[in-house]
Order: C-alpha cells, then structure tokens, then sequence
C-alpha cells in the first residue's frame, strides 16, 4: 500500500501514520519526493486503507496490485540515480563499465583498467569469485584477484564492480568494491539478496537466466525491502530456443522495466551476445533503447583470456563503441562521458 502525503503535511503527521502503520505489522519506507513524501507499507500484516485515509495529512492511499511493491513506478514515479562518489547511474548520463570477465593477474587487471579509462569507462569490472558452468573452470582468484583489480582502477580513478556469489563473500567484496553485482545464477538466492538488502553499497542485479521480468523485480524487492535502495537492474540475455547467440539479449526488457520500475537499467551485451563481433550491435541497441548504462567485457588478449575470452572485446573495438554511442546517446537526450581521455605520454 502507497501512502501518498499532502503536500503541506508536518513532520508530525507523517511520523503519526508511519507510527499506525508500524502498530498495524507493516513495515514503513519512506521516499520523500520533490514535493511530497510517499509511504510505502509492506509486509504481512493488515494495513487498514479506509481508516489510513481519514488521518491528517494525508492526501491518498493507493494498493499497489503488483507483488513487487518498493520496487513499483506506483511507490516512486520519479527515477531512483545511484550514486557511486560523483558517478550517477539512471541519471542523464549513460554510464559504461568495463574490464576482464575474470582477474587473472596484475599486468592483466592493469592493462585492461587503463584501456577502458581511456576510452571513456566510468566503472571497471572483473570478476574475482566466479560462478562457472564448470567446477573444472577457471574459479577467480578470490581476494587476490579483488586487491588486483582495485588497485588497477584506484591507479585510473575508476569505480569497481565485482561479483558476490555467497553471503560469506560480503565482507570481503564489501572492502575492495564499490557496487556488489549479483549474477544471473544468483538472482534467486533468497538469503543472499537479504543480507545485501542490509549492506551500504550499491547492488547491480542481473536477470536470471530464465527469469521473468516480474521474478527479477521481485528480487529486487528482497534488495530493497531489507532497507538497500540501490538497486541497479541489467539485463544480460535470456536462453531461450535460438542457439546463435550465447543467450538472447532482451532489449524490450529495457522499456518494460522502465514502465514498471524507477530502478536505473543497464545492459550487458558481452553475455548476451557470447561473440565479440556482435557486442558493439547490442550495446547500440540497448542504448538506443534507454539502457541507463552499460557492462561490457573488455580484455587486451582476448583469445588468452582464463574466462569469456569469446565475448570480450579487444581495446581498439571499445574504442570504436564508445566513439559509435557518442552519437546514439545525445540522438535520444542523453549525455555519455564526452572525449576519450588524454593518453598518458606517447605510445600507450
Ligand atoms: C560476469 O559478469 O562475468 C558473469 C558471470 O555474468 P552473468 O552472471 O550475467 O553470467
Ligand atoms: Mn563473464
């Protein structure tokens, strides 16, 4: 249920509903809007609509007939930015993140951090503790892969993004990372999701594999209701019967989520597509389509990668990408990071 409050009500009278709610076994978020504050009661208990109503101060109150409430365009028509230090990800701008599948050493981590910066990459990502098909694939590096790669993008002032697979991997990612990205195998992990809902970092939540977009919402429910609002959304293909690509990249994702949802969303074509030479065409298509950012594999030796070497661009391809989504991005009103940034000295 959405308790949406006159404009001029006091503080008192908000804290007075909030206090109601909380006696009638709901659960009470508060987003508070330009103009208004909004209250979002969840749970289990029995919100009382008719007698909420009447009380002073508010304006109206509204169910939310969808299962997902905190996450619902209902509960906050306006846009949700995360922010990450002066990084606005749902903003105007379209936010790219880049790096390697997986850390697999420091010349590695190094090279594919200055590449992506410059080229225009806000967030640099790369996986440490990796979910394999596999269990004979190459696992991650662990911790040592995550001081690998913080210290590559603490040397280009990039923001990291890293893969938490376990609820005991928390603490650790928490320390060397600035967004925790849950994978597609993990969308559903229930007791995960909860306790990231607790952390103070923001969670990048990819589609699962065969995921609903409700279901997908819904797990971005578990994330928010736990009292973590930010909550990035990416959409990085489905499987379903075509078997050309490694899965099939959902760009009507992007507008429904919109519709349903104020989360930012962004994709990822490196795992949609599965093949390098069609991850610039998906990237331009989710733009195109209002993705809120990107999250693309790059790697300076793609064909020595230890992990998703297939899909992972070659420098001078994301190059070109960036160069090709200056274009796409101000064609629909948005910014994207404008020039490549100046090369460090001659020859690199
Ligand atoms: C990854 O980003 O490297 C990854 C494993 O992604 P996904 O969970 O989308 O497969
Ligand atoms: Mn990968």
């Amino acid at each position: 249920m959405v308790v949406v409050m006159e404009e001029r009500a006091s503080e008192a009278q908000v804290e007075h509903v909030v206090a109601r709610l909380i006696e009638m076994g709901m659960d009470v978020h508060r987003s508070t809007g330009v103009s208004r504050t909004v209250l979002g009661a969840v749970g289990q208990g029995r919100a009382d609509k008719e007698l909420i109503e009447t009380m002073d101060g508010v304006k109206e109150v509204v169910r939310i007939s969808e299962p997902y409430k905190l996450a619902s365009r209902t509960f906050k028509s306006e846009n949700t930015v995360v922010t990450v230090g002066d990084i606005r990800i749902g903003g105007d701008e379209v936010i790219v993140m880049a790096g390697p599948c997986s850390a697999e050493s420091e010349q590695q981590v190094r090279a594919a951090a200055a590449a992506v910066k410059r080229a225009g990459a806000k967030i640099f990502r790369g996986g440490a503790f990796k979910p394999r098909s596999s269990p004979y694939s190459f696992q991650g590096l662990g911790e040592e892969g995550l001081r690998l790669l913080r210290d590559a993008a603490r040397a280009e002032h990039l923001a990291l993004v890293s893969e938490v697979m376990d609820v005991s991997q928390i603490g650790v990612i928490d320390r060397y990372c600035d967004i925790f990205q849950v994978g597609a195998r993990n969308m559903q992990n229930f007791t995960l999701l909860r306790e990231l809902g607790h952390a103070r970092k923001p969670v990048l939540l990819k589609r699962g594999i065969s995921a609903t977009i409700e279901e997908w919402l819904l797990s971005a429910e578990y994330v928010l209701s736990g009292g973590n609002k930010d909550v990035i959304l990416c959409e990085r293909g489905i499987r379903t019967f075509e078997t050309a690509t490694r899965n099939t990249l959902d760009i009507s994702a992007i507008p429904v989520i919109k519709k349903l949802s104020h989360l930012p969303v962004i994709a990822d074509p490196s795992h949609g597509a599965g093949r390098r030479d069609m991850v610039a065409a998906m990237a331009r298509a989710a733009v195109a389509a209002g993705a809120d950012g990107l999250i693309i594999e790059v790697h300076c030796d793609p064909e020595r990668a230890l992990s998703d070497g297939a899909q992972s661009m070659f420098p001078a391809q994301f190059d070109r990408l960036m160069a090709e989504l200056r274009i796409i991005a101000p064609a629909i009103g948005r910014s994207i990071c404008l020039e490549p940034m100046p090369r460090r000295g001659w020859g690199q």
